[in-house]
């Protein structure tokens, strides 16, 4: 029986781009795009071509799946990245990538995204000491990220870490210890997004 990838799977594919949505899965030779590299369908053996706009919304849609955001909150990062000083697009990237959710999944907590907004969700993760369940939390240079002292919590995260075996970001330090800890050592930048965003098509198409 032929294998199904699932609708995540599907989006990697149809963007011809690895998004690292299923966790460990993405490292391994199971991952729907090393075995085969085409658009979801049957019999689809290229791709058609993009019209401007479709280049231009391929780019944000990516971006949004890549985060896990809806397209409501997606504007309210793009408001705000408009109102900050200097490039739009770079200060949007680096707005989603302080989102707890996505710290937690690079730290190594969480497998995938949306396992790190799971654990976040069901308290197993604090910041300075306080628990902070909401995913879309943005994190401050200085915060310290701390797996909940508690034999449920750390079981989780203590599989996870040994099945991820990931280096953290620059941005981020990691302590190993009993209770696994991360800090937030600077803000990230644009070069700290792990992949490829044309973010002046998502600026361009937002604006309009
Ligand atoms: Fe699926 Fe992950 Fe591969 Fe994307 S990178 S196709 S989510 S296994």
């Amino acid at each position: 029986m032929a294998r199904t990838t699932g609708p995540v799977c599907r989006l990697c594919r149809r963007d011809g781009l690895k998004l690292f949505l299923k966790g460990t899965r993405c490292d391994t030779p199971k991952c729907a795009i090393e075995r085969r590299d085409t658009p979801p369908g049957m019999n689809v053996t290229r791709r058609g071509k993009l019209t401007d706009y479709g280049v231009h919304l391929r780019e944000k849609q990516k971006v949004k799946h890549y985060y896990g955001v809806l397209e409501r909150q997606f504007r309210g990062y793009f408001s705000r990245a408009e109102r900050g000083k200097g490039n739009t697009g770079e200060a949007l990237m680096c707005l989603l990538e302080r989102r707890l959710d996505n710290i937690i999944h690079r730290l190594g907590f969480g497998q995938s995204r949306a396992q790190a907004r799971q654990l976040i969700a069901h308290g197993h993760i604090t910041v300075n000491g306080c628990r902070v369940d909401v995913p879309s939390y943005l994190v401050r240079v200085g915060d310290v990220v701390r797996v909940k002292n508690r034999v449920k919590s750390l079981q989780a995260i203590h599989g996870n870490l040994e099945e991820v075996r990931r280096d953290p970001p620059d941005f981020l330090s990691r302590i190993d210890g009993a209770i696994p800890e991360g800090r937030v050592t600077r803000l990230p930048c644009i070069e700290d997004v792990s992949i490829p965003v044309q973010a002046n098509l998502i600026v361009e198409l937002c604006s309009k």
